[in-house]
């Protein structure tokens, strides 16, 4: 179901509800393209991470620092940046990272599935890439509104319209122009914001970092005409109207519907664009979007809290295997030391030492709203896609697993450490790093990932965490998929014909493994009456 689809709040609860004030995003892009530098720059221009020299020196915030610190100490826990808060002009902004390597990987779909926006960097000369457009896709299951950034247009890049028009093409979504670039390489200028009549310059020259907000008429007025050459004032003209006719206007609903992306030229590295970036979201939104749920569909304005967990992060000391689950709030106001209902497990938790995150440090969270994402320290029990309520029983639906595209037997070379590997493997799961396959005949287990990267990521991880040392060993088989039935009897009757391809996953859940596509279609065709799923829900 698409965001937009979902019923929303049906009148603001005044201006003044918190969560309306929350804007909860992540930025996609493929590696290189200037995420990074991106996240510093609108982290720097918020105030999170600090000029040198500069002390913020609130008490109360100290004192709440040095309680997360120790808590770090104790527990050993490193959270670097999976989330950071900042605050500029009232609104809040909590910022999702997502994994940065180049496979896929189901941490980063997971949270996509916690945000309500998306910034979209592409390089402006190399045009939409491989993992961007993968990324675009997962946030387009859901309609998320994106925000396009085409960075490092201070250097020669693709020409704007063509850029334009390939997002239009190659994403199928309407674009419209915010910004233009005035010049590029070594004619760059500055950038032309022509709905806001400015123009962003640098006091001290062409090519020179960000600094300098100048008011103009239009594209006549003398403040760009005398300083900017004139065969880039004729290329500027020529793009803005050009522009005006080929691309539709602006339109908010269609942003919010995830159906157009407003465009933002810049250069992340000499800091032009970022304000507007910041600007944009902090007026158009989107403010925290109802979530889909069994039974029912939780709306941000509902005063009874609840949550769930997009990501697990584990303690990286091995002596200590406690673990942070990362919750977004969906509904209600949070205080520290509620206690709340964890669904899967019918279990009640005290959440009373919640925390906070900001770039360069930790806060014990006081009091949390729909949007925001608070770290709940646990010793396992919470686990990716769980619910956390005041009671009620609901589970947020939408995150699901994927079939695994890489498939491979665990070699363990020293058979003593059988038990370390296999909850090295169970922890890694837990994580959502791994998903593991317990074969129905034979005993060695089966890890399924989604981009052979994260194979590497487990070996290292069992090594350095559980000192255990595993390989991997080819399987004959190349994906998996769930197994689902109405009639009992037929399922008991297929999966007791099935043994030589089945297996279980960690929640014991039967799972064909096929060779190949020729087969996943054969054995369907074969076997009307059973579903084999691609994806499962995580509840
Ligand atoms: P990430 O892999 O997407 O996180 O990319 P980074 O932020 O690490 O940037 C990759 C490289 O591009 C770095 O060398 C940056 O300094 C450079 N870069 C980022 N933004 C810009 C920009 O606006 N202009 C130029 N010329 N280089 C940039």
């Amino acid at each position: 179901m698409s965001l937009s689809e979902l019923p929303q709040p049906a009148e603001a609860p005044g201006k003044s509800a918190p969560y309306l004030s929350r804007r909860t995003f992540a930025i996609i892009s493929h590696p290189d393209a200037g995420k990074t530098t991106l996240t510093e720059k609108l982290l720097f221009s918020g105030g999170a991470i600090r000029a040198a020299g500069q002390v913020r020196a609130r008490g109360e915030r100290r004192r709440a620092r040095s309680d997360w610190m120790k808590i770090e100490q104790e527990r050993g826990i490193s959270v670097s940046s999976s989330v950071m808060t900042f605050e500029r002009g009232g609104i809040t902004f909590n910022l999702l990272d997502t994994p940065g390597h180049e496979d896929f990987s189901e941490d980063t779909y997971r949270t996509l599935t916690a945000v309500d926006a998306a910034i979209m960097v592409i390089d402006a000369a190399k045009g939409i890439e491989t993992q961007t457009r993968k990324l675009f896709e997962v946030c387009r299951l859901r309609d998320i509104p994106i925000i396009t950034f085409v960075n490092k247009i201070d250097r020669e890049g693709r020409h704007p319209l063509e850029a334009l028009d390939e997002i239009q093409e190659a994403l199928a979504l309407d674009v419209t122009p915010m910004t233009w670039p005035v010049g590029m390489g070594s004619d760059f200028f500055g950038v032309y914001d022509w709905r806001n009549k400015r123009f962003l310059t640098s006091s001290e020259g062409r090519g020179q970092r960000f600094d300098s907000v100048r008011e103009v008429s239009g594209l006549e007025d003398p403040v760009l005409t005398d300083t900017v050459f004139a065969n880039v004032m004729a290329e500027l003209e020529e793009n803005v109207e050009l522009g005006a006719e080929a691309y539709p206007e602006f339109d908010r609903e269609a942003f919010l519907e995830g159906h157009m992306t407003p465009v933002f030229f810049g250069s992340a590295l000499r800091d032009y664009g970022i304000e507007e970036i910041i600007e944009f979201i902090a007026e158009f939104g989107p403010a925290p979007h109802a979530q889909p749920a069994t039974a029912r569909v939780i709306r941000p304005d509902e005063p009874k809290v609840s949550g769930f967990v997009f990501k697990v992060q584990a303690n990286m000391d091995p002596k200590h295997r406690d673990r942070i689950a990362f919750v977004r709030l969906c509904s209600g106001t949070f205080k520290r030391g509620m206690k709340l209902k964890h669904v899967r497990a019918g279990k009640t938790i005290a959440v009373s030492a919640p925390i906070f995150f900001f770039a360069e440090e930790r806060e014990i969270a006081e009091t949390a709203y729909p949007g925001d994402v608070i770290g709940v320290p646990n010793h396992g029990q919470l686990r990716v896609g769980d619910t956390l309520t005041e009671g009620e029983e609901i589970h947020v639906t939408g995150l699901p697993a994927f079939a695994p595209e890489v498939l491979r037997r665990v070699r363990l070379s020293d058979t003593m450490r059988v038990k370390q590997m296999r909850q090295g493997l169970e922890d890694l799961a837990e994580e959502g790093l791994v998903q593991i396959f317990k074969p129905s005949i034979g005993s060695n287990w089966i890890v399924g990932v989604v981009g052979v990267l994260q194979l590497d990521v487990v070996i290292d991880r069992l090594k350095v965490e559980y000192q255990t040392e595993i390989g991997f060993d080819a399987v004959q088989y190349n994906t998996a998929r769930w197994i689902e039935c109405d009639d009992d009897q037929v399922l008991r009757r297929f999966l007791d014909a099935s043994r030589g391809s089945l297996a279980y996953d960690r929640d014991d859940r039967p799972v064909f493994l096929f060779k190949n596509a020729w087969e996943v279609s054969y054995v369907g065709e074969k076997n009307p009456e059973i579903r084999f799923r691609e994806t499962r829900e995580i509840v």
